[in-house]
């Protein structure tokens, strides 16, 4: 029930009680004539017809004043016409009542209050001249009276209803943001207790219930082939017509200035009529007359919406409202931070348990190797010659630098997780680290595949030390799982410095050219080697970024290629590409 009816039944009780003292006081004079039976009839019905309306529901009181009102100016203008005197009221008495109930009748009414508190107040001002004219008074002083009357009438009246108006507005509005501050209770206790997506329907509901609103949604921004759009996510409708014509996913290619708007970081206030053209088509379609949506975002991205709906009239929201929506939507933007947070750490979490498995198995072979072959080292140096001793004993060292070799990556990967990594560059020549890698990848694995290297005063600015790692892992896989024939090239183009690995092997299927570069992640075509766990080329790219260069994979027809690409520093101007063959072996 809102103020105005609440007003009506405070009327209406009022004249449930005084009109049966009225009533009382007129029996007094008791009920001789037909017009004292008239007079208290008509109380006795005047004041039923209270009751019946202050237990109304929905009570409605002006006819009911009017009524008493008539009810009382006719009665003494019969008595006027007839010359009997029956009412226990005089016609000051009524007129003073009459003038009292004209003020509340005009301040009840709904409407232009002006035109009705003139009519009121004409009403008044006709019966003080009839009766006036009936008693035989003097024309100045009913002039007089009824002027007074008239604009008291209309001069209370209009005073009593501007307050009234201020009253029921100020109580409007503190009733509004009272319900806009507990949907927001309800909203942070939806997101802060409840893990799942209701979280985010018990949210949009809440909010949806305190507004002026239809219907009320959040969406979450998505990406149709590289296209912005939105998905529904969760909404909550008053009337089932407008949940029904909402729709679950677009592009924001259809609302361009609504999405302009939102990246913006403003609130999109929207009203269908004064659109143009797709953009008006859409909210038409849609049947939506108008809407407010703010944008949520989560560490600066934009990453979805949260917007009121009318469908029956187009509302003009208020401040309150889109404030409310504001605070809604940084509630939401950390709902959906915390929950990234959370799977970020899960996946973490998952992809330590993968990694303490996959080392400790991948650990395990060359250690076992190691072990054994030093315990049969042991046990039969006696009956060993020199020649065998030294073949245990280069298997031992391969197998152990395999192991050192997975062991610095790991380590690189923990420093580089806890900002401890350190990059030293200097001026580099890419042959000479091209050579000593060669060298060393030589020594580590027997293959009979041909490698072959070009690289010629190329200069870079990076750390040795890191790019021979790069380049040791680019190898070694080349090595382990391409092809027979392996090219290792330097050149520079003026910008950057580049060593490419190419093997002829098979390479990496499309969809997986950039997930290699993932943590943990080996290739489900490659052949499964000891010793791989899948950090060699995430380290290797992580280590290029750091030294301001690149890391990336290219398939070139039959051959797959890995690029590094490092900061340009030539001390000799670079003269394309030279192959020089380094050794088979
Ligand atoms: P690891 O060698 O320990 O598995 P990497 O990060 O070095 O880890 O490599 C990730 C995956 O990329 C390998 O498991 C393999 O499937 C694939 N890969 C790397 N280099 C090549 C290559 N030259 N040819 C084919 N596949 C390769």
């Amino acid at each position: 029930m809102d103020t105005q009816e609440r007003f009506h039944r405070y009327v209406a009780l009022l004249f449930s009680f005084t009109i049966p003292v009225l009533g009382v006081v007129e029996l007094t004079r008791g009920i001789g004539s037909p017009l004292a039976v008239a007079r208290v009839a008509g109380f006795v019905a005047l004041g039923s017809w209270a009751v019946y309306i202050a237990l109304k529901a929905r009570p409605k009181a002006v006819l009911l004043v009017l009524a008493t009102m008539t009810h009382g100016g006719v009665l003494v203008v019969v008595e006027s016409l007839s010359e009997s005197e029956s009412s226990a009221f005089d016609f000051a008495t009524t007129f003073g009542a009459l003038t009292v109930l004209s003020v509340l009748a005009g301040t009840l009414v709904t409407g232009n209050r002006m035109i009705w508190g003139s009519g009121i107040a004409g009403m008044l001002a006709t019966w003080v001249i009839v009766v006036g004219a009936l008693e035989g008074e003097v024309a100045q002083v009913v002039a007089g009276r009824a002027v007074v009357a008239a604009a008291g009438v209309l001069a209370t009246t209009t005073l009593v209803s501007k307050l009234l108006d201020q009253l029921s507005e100020a109580i409007v509005r503190h009733d509004r943001s009272a319900r806009l501050q507990d949907a927001i209770a309800r909203c942070s206790e939806a997101l802060l207790v409840q893990k799942d997506a209701f979280a985010t329907y018990e949210a949009v509901r809440a909010l949806l219930e305190a507004s002026d609103a239809d219907y009320a949604y959040i969406d979450r921004t998505i990406e149709v082939d590289g296209e912005p759009g939105w998905e529904m996510s969760a909404d909550a409708a008053k009337r089932a017509a407008g949940y029904g014509s909402a729709r679950r996913r677009g592009m924001y290619s259809e609302i361009p200035s609504t999405y302009e708007m939102l990246l913006e970081g403003q609130a999109a206030v929207v009203h269908t009529g004064t659109l143009q053209g797709r953009e008006r088509k859409f909210y038409a379609d849609a049947g939506i007359l108008s809407e407010v949506a703010v944008p949520i975002f989560v560490a600066g991205v934009l990453r979805g919406t949260i917007g009121f709906v009318a469908y029956t009239d187009d509302t003009v929201w208020s401040d309150a409202e889109i404030q409310t929506l504001w605070r809604a939507s940084h509630m939401i933007g950390s709902y959906w931070g915390r929950q990234d947070y959370a799977q970020e750490l899960r996946a973490s979490n998952e992809s330590k348990e993968r990694l303490l498995a996959s080392v400790s198995h991948e650990i395990r072979t060359p250690l076992t190797a190691i072990v054994g072959l030093s315990e049969e080292i042991n046990a039969s140096r006696s009956s060993l010659g020199p020649e065998e001793l030294n073949e245990l004993n280069e298997i031992i060292a391969v197998q152990s630098r395999e192991l050192a070799e997975l062991v610095e990556d790991l380590l690189v990967a923990s420093r580089a997780d806890f900002g401890n990594l350190s990059i030293k560059p200097e001026m580099i020549s890419l042959h000479d680290q091209v050579s000593r890698v060669l060298d060393g990848v030589r020594e580590s694995h027997r293959t009979e595949k041909r490698v072959e290297a070009a690289c010629k005063d190329v200069l870079a600015w990076a750390d040795p030390l890191r790019v021979r790692q790069i380049l040791r892992n680019l190898l070694t896989n080349a090595i382990k799982y391409g092809g027979d024939r392996i090219v290792v090239e330097a050149h520079c183009d003026g910008n950057a410095s580049y060593v490419m690995v190419t093997d002829n092997g098979p390479g990496i299927p499309t969809h997986e050219s950039d997930l290699i570069f993932e943590r943990y992640y080996r290739s489900a075509e490659s052949p499964t080697k000891p010793g791989s766990v899948g950090i060699g080329l995430a380290v290797s790219r992580q280590l290029a970024e750091m030294m301001e260069g690149s890391l990336r994979y290219v398939s070139e027809g039959s051959e797959s290629r890995f690029e590094l690409e490092l900061p340009f520093l030539s001390a000799a101007p670079a003269t394309g590409v030279e192959k020089v063959k380094v050794g088979n072996y």
